[in-house]
């Protein structure tokens, strides 16, 4: 029997089940008398509660990632939320309630509030209460809270929903993977499941009425489905991908510290793109040459409030230190279209990404533009840092953006704060405009990295979320090979360098025809990176560059693709 859902992290998993019910934790109406004595009780679990978390980030430290670990300072913050326990305070004097029965009442109306949001992020943050509601509940009542990290048996968690702690908790060495009839992409369950590599597949509805205690499953997260009482050869046929898995990743980090050449000595650089301090863990893994794209949006998202400097500062320090003499592209933060902050509130907009997104966003906002370069500048002298503007258009707007950049470094020498000489500024080309207009925009910048993703979107007029119009997203479609091509040389005239950071460097076909149109980086997800890696230092750039060629001649993505298929057979 198959069950879909959705998935949250990669890989496969087979493995019995242990079913873990988080039960709802009763608590009767009972009067007090002493309701300071009642109230101390609370302050006294609210402080346990505290340590236990404490505890469990510590657990956890080398293995997220900071905006993750975040969550919880955010716990701790909301079992002390000075609101919440005067309010039980209040319950406790005016009816003379147990500490337990106050502590649920209050927390239950703040669950509800969050469930009742019409916002995603609100919504999941209900499951973050419940949490510190069932752990001060369990230290009220000296109830020993489910631990995960005590299982010793290799299973498959199963459970309506794991709490941020409980999926911390998960013993890595013993959990071979969960599933969940709750949670979505966004809860804090799934993120955790994608930095810890678990395989996890959520959102199964109602899987516990069809899985117990015992029973072998299979999880797919590559795909997100489970299979429960799998045949035989289902079973093999996964153990089968497992090993392949495994054999090929082996391959694969045998050529880690080789340098990026084609057999006939063209060096390229392949650098990765990254959103958080834990991919950038992955790419120095890999030994990524460098980091072509870091989107800066991330560090501003799943979070209440934006970012301080300071805050910043710390990333793109670390970021820029640890890369030492290798180029990092920090491109400053790309808000709008179809990423949003719900604490900016943006108002709504027909046409989200051809709204105020990227470098427009920034420009109306110079405050929060202003505060990303200060931060940037003030990073810049631990490393190679090269920052990049995202959707510009105009040439004007490029201006105005260097502009912020050259009166921030006049205002940082003012406060003797010293800032690197090296920095290069660049822009992404993602938008037609920027590229017919390479040669002009080729003047003033440093470099160019070519956001594919965008660029297919706005050149054949097709909605990069839209499932109906895909047939229309043609990433190889001749015009966007036409555009790029423009661009490389339009840039290399000038002496500058240019890059692709969008999806389709990772494509084998795409990044082999790019690296014959003459580009000096790709740039991709990690994950990709030694794969593409592997096909470049196995192929001869001399014929690549024929290859480029020839397709620069066809009329059709489909051709396009023929035409790779037929010649780039590696
Ligand atoms: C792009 O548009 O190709 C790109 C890399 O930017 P993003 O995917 O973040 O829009
Ligand atoms: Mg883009």
């Amino acid at each position: 029997m198959i069950i879909k859902g959705t998935k949250v992290s990669n890989g496969y998993a087979i493995g019995k089940v242990k079913v873990i019910h988080n039960q709802e934790i009763l608590v009767s109406h009972k009067k007090v008398d002493d309701v300071i004595v009642e109230f101390n009780r609370v302050k006294k679990a609210v402080e346990n509660v505290v340590d236990k978390i404490k505890e469990e980030k510590i657990l956890v430290e080398n293995r997220l990632n900071y905006n993750e670990l975040r969550i919880f300072d955010a716990h701790m913050t909301m079992a002390e939320d000075p609101e919440i326990l005067s309010m039980i305070k209040l319950n406790i004097e005016k009816d003379h309630t147990s500490a337990e029965f106050a502590v649920k009442k209050v927390f239950d109306d703040v669950i509800n509030t969050f469930k009742a949001s019409d916002k995603e992020y609100f919504r999941q943050r209900a499951t973050d209460v419940e949490d510190i509601k069932r752990k001060i509940l369990c230290q009220l009542l000296k109830i020993e809270e489910i631990n995960l990290d005590t299982i010793t048996d290799k299973v498959i968690i199963a459970s309506h929903d794991l709490t941020p702690s409980q999926t911390a908790r998960l013993n890595q060495e013993n959990t071979l993977g969960f599933i969940t009839e709750a949670g979505g992409l966004t809860s804090h369950s799934a993120i955790m499941a994608k930095s810890l590599e678990i395989p996890a597949v959520l959102g199964l509805k109602d899987v516990l009425n069809y899985v117990n205690d015992g029973d072998e499953i299979i999880i797919d997260s590559e795909e997100g489905f489970i299979i429960v009482h799998p045949t035989e050869e289902e079973i093999k046929a996964y153990e089968k991908k497992i090993k392949l898995k495994k054999v090929y990743q082996e391959k694969l980090s045998l050529i880690k510290s080789l340098a990026t050449t084609t057999l006939d000595d063209k060096s390229m650089t392949l650098a990765s793109n990254i959103g958080n301090l834990f991919d950038f863990e992955k790419a120095l893994e890999v030994n990524s040459d460098g980091i072509g794209l870091f989107r800066t949006e991330f560090i501003f998202m799943d979070r209440p409030e934006l970012p301080t400097e300071d805050e910043q500062f710390e990333i793109y320090k670390k970021v820029l230190s640890k890369m030492k003499s290798k180029k990092v592209i920090i491109r400053t933060v790309d808000i709008g279209g179809d990423k949003s902050l719900d604490y900016m509130r943006l108002p709504k907009e027909m046409n989200p990404f051809l709204g105020l997104r990227g470098i427009r966003l920034c420009l109306k906002h110079p405050e929060i533009f202003k505060k990303q370069i200060r931060a940037l500048l003030r990073a810049s002298i631990y490393g190679k840092l090269c920052i990049m503007f995202p959707m510009i258009s105009t040439v004007k707007e490029f201006l105005e953006a260097k502009k912020m950049v050259d009166e921030t470094k006049k205002e940082l020498k003012k406060e003797k704060i010293v800032v690197s000489k090296k920095i290069e500024i660049g822009m992404m080309v993602e938008t037609p405009a920027a590229a017919i207009l390479s040669d002009k925009f080729a003047k003033y910048v440093d470099f160019f990295s070519i956001g594919t993703n965008d660029l297919v979107q706005y050149t054949l007029a097709a909605d990069r979320m839209n499932e109906h119009v895909s047939n229309l997203y043609q990433p190889l479609n001749p015009s966007i090979l036409k555009l790029i091509k423009m661009t490389i040389d339009n840039a290399h005239q000038y002496k500058k360098w240019v890059g692709v950071c969008g999806e389709i460097a990772s494509d084998k076909y795409a990044a082999l025809l790019l690296i014959g149109l003459g580009v000096d980086e790709l740039s991709m997800n990690v994950s990709n990176l030694l794969y593409i890696k592997d096909i470049i230092l196995n192929t001869s750039y001399k014929d690549l560059k024929h290859i480029a060629s020839r397709v620069l001649m066809l009329d059709t993505e489909k051709d396009v693709m023929e035409y790779l298929i037929d010649h780039c057979d590696i």
